[in-house]
């Protein structure tokens, strides 16, 4: 089956019985009556298991081409189950311009378990050779990273993870499986903030998790029930909801972004643009190889490069809304340093270009027009 019918039908095989409703129910329930102890249709209580969610997780496998997929109350959840993976004394490798919220789930909360953490620059994959030893447990990966728009060779990562036994997850929040599908690649785990794009719509916060092992599956399937921290089916019903438009949403966000970066690139008030389908992205070439578009993730500094231009241009902003998150029908403007990326130290972020005059963009799928207006009115 092709992306495009994934989307809508993979996985979804009867998910009525009783009626045939062609939208799966929303099963508003915490428990199923038993006819005997243990006699039970498949579900005993909505922790372990629900019909809506559990038709939201064989979409999920299905669009990313795993086996298993598994749904969380947030992105954040879902990463802090992966995490639950390890013991203390064992080593992750990361990137060093994580996301700021799993940066704060690694070093303010998982390394005061043991857990230690190499947070290092991938743009060279072969980087993480030297900080590899036999407590590696664990190389946890974003491509395009956020808010650098930084690419990694999933590829490359993956033959280092398999050459020494080490897990390897991505984060696939900003490419989505539209554009990029790390199990092809050979990553072991992929995860995702369901809240942006896979839900599409900013209004719902969800996290997910897909593998393709049974091991790995059984394992997360454990943490996810023992540790509890799943979603509700309404918020199951949403995520399945956007998920069917997810192949023409990031075709128009792919469409808008590419116009918009090329826009900001040539305008003589703007001194960076982070896109990586320019040909002088330094990883271009990975990220036209690995991806099939550039997406709707833009990433500029204005010439001057000082912070009151930078708050000026959101602050003057209407038709993009300036606020966190991103992924949604929507265009969102971000200010990382006082945003998303406020929870990492200033030092450590302007080591990787999250300086206090970085403007984030997330383009939606509006008329190009009124994209392109609105940032023309913006910047002056
Ligand atoms: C938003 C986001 C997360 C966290 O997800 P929540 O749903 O907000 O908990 C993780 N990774 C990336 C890349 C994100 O953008």
């Amino acid at each position: 089956m092709k992306f495009n019918t994934k989307t809508i039908h993979g996985g979804q095989h009867n998910t009525d019985p009783a009626y045939g409703s062609v939208m799966p129910p929303i099963y508003q329930t915490s428990t199923y009556a038993q006819s005997t102890p243990g006699g039970h249709k498949g579900f005993e209580y909505s922790r372990s298991g629900n019909p809506t969610r559990a038709a939201l997780e064989r979409s999920l496998a299905s669009i990313e081409n795993g086996t298993h997929g598994l749904a969380f109350g947030s992105g954040m959840a879902a990463i802090d189950a992966v995490l639950k993976l390890l013991k203390p004394g064992d080593e992750v490798i990361s990137t060093n311009d994580l996301y700021g919220g799993s940066y704060r789930l690694f070093t303010k909360i998982y390394e005061d378990f043991g857990i230690q953490f190499h947070l290092v620059g991938m743009e060279n994959a072969s980087t993480i050779e030297n900080f590899v030893n036999d407590r590696t447990k664990l190389i946890w990966v974003e491509t395009p990273t956020n808010p650098m728009m930084n690419i990694i060779d999933i590829k490359a990562v993956s033959a280092i993870a398999k050459k020494h036994h080490v897990w390897l997850a991505v984060d696939n929040t900003f490419a989505t499986p539209y554009l990029q599908r790390p199990i092809d690649l050979g990553a072991d785990i992929v995860m995702h903030s369901a809240t942006k794009y896979l839900g599409g719509h900013s209004d719902v916060v969800m996290g997910a998790l897909v593998v393709k092992d049974d091991f790995l599956a059984k394992k997360l399937y454990f943490i996810q029930n023992a540790s509890g921290a799943v979603c509700g089916p309404q918020d199951s019903f949403l995520v399945l909801r956007g998920i069917k438009t997810l192949h023409i949403r990031m075709q128009r966000h792919c469409e808008n972004g590419a116009a918009i970066a090329k826009y900001l690139v040539k305008h003589p008030k703007i001194e960076k643009v982070y896109w990586p389908g320019f040909e002088n992205h330094p990883n271009h070439l990975i990220a036209k190889e690995q991806m099939d578009n550039y997406g709707g993730m833009i990433s500029f500094v204005a010439k001057g490069n000082n912070y009151e231009d930078a708050v000026s241009i959101v602050e003057k902003l209407k038709v993009f809304t300036l606020a966190e998150s991103l992924g949604g029908v929507e265009s969102l403007a971000g200010h990382p340093a006082s945003m998303t990326h406020a929870s990492i130290p200033k030092v450590e972020r302007e080591k990787t270009g999250v300086v206090d005059s970085l403007i984030r963009l997330s383009v939606g799928i509006e008329h190009i027009d009124d994209l392109i207006e609105d940032l023309e009115q913006a910047i002056g």
